[in-house]
């Protein structure tokens, strides 16, 4: 089975794919966030840049992540999260990856991920996520947690102008790495929803694993 780099654009359900195989595979999962947020434990400088909306160059992201790889067994599986973020990154990680994982790009069209992001309500407590409009995601009570009981909430981000803002971000700075995956050979697409866990499965090798 291969490891597997996701990009995707906000909202496009890289959160439900990742998880899938985390609980189905035991896949690890690592996001950039993740690692400034665990160093920032150990490392007064890191916390007051991460505190203060500082931005991490390259080569430190690359060398926290690194570090972190190396603790697992080598036959361990990842999910990377918004790694890599540049084509600079992308090239790094090259150095030091195992050659066979594969690039995962949800291709969600932005009106599709609109409506999502501004129907999405979560529940405070339990951060389960349910939607508006949807009704596979519909709360059994309008507005109020299935499990917790509780009301539910729209995030503070969910708004249209802050979901256009950064879905322009993540275009500009993912289209270079679309190229360069592809050129590799290692790009996939995932596009149809109600197949696309099946596709998955194939694509990282477990469905077909005997
Ligand atoms: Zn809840």
């Amino acid at each position: 089975m291969k490891s597997v780099i996701f990009l995707a654009p906000p909202a496009a359900g890289k959160g439900t794919y990742s998880k899938f195989l985390e609980d189905k595979y035991g896949y690890q999962h690592i996001s950039t966030g993740d690692l400034l947020r665990e160093k920032a434990l150990t490392d007064e400088s890191v916390k007051r840049r991460l505190q203060s909306g500082m931005l991490f160059s390259d080569d430190e992201v690359m060398t926290l992540f690194k570090e972190r790889l190396a603790k697992y067994p080598h036959h361990t599986l990842f999910v990377f999260d918004g790694i890599p973020r540049t084509l600079n990154q992308a090239q790094i990680m090259d150095t030091f990856l195992p050659k066979d994982y594969i690039v995962i790009y949800l291709d969600v069209q932005k009106d599709v991920l609109l409506e999502r992001v501004l129907g999405r309500i979560i529940c405070p407590k339990c951060h389960r996520s349910y939607h508006e409009v949807f009704a596979n995601f519909k709360p059994k009570i309008a507005n109020v947690c299935d499990n917790c009981g509780v009301s539910l909430e729209k995030r503070v981000d969910d708004k249209e102008e802050t979901f256009l803002k950064r879905y322009e971000e993540y275009i500009a700075k993912t289209e270079p790495l679309l190229d360069y995956y592809q050129n590799k050979g290692k790009l996939f697409l995932l596009k149809n929803e109600d197949v696309a866990l099946e596709e998955l499965e194939s694509l990282i090798g477990g469905a077909n694993d005997n």
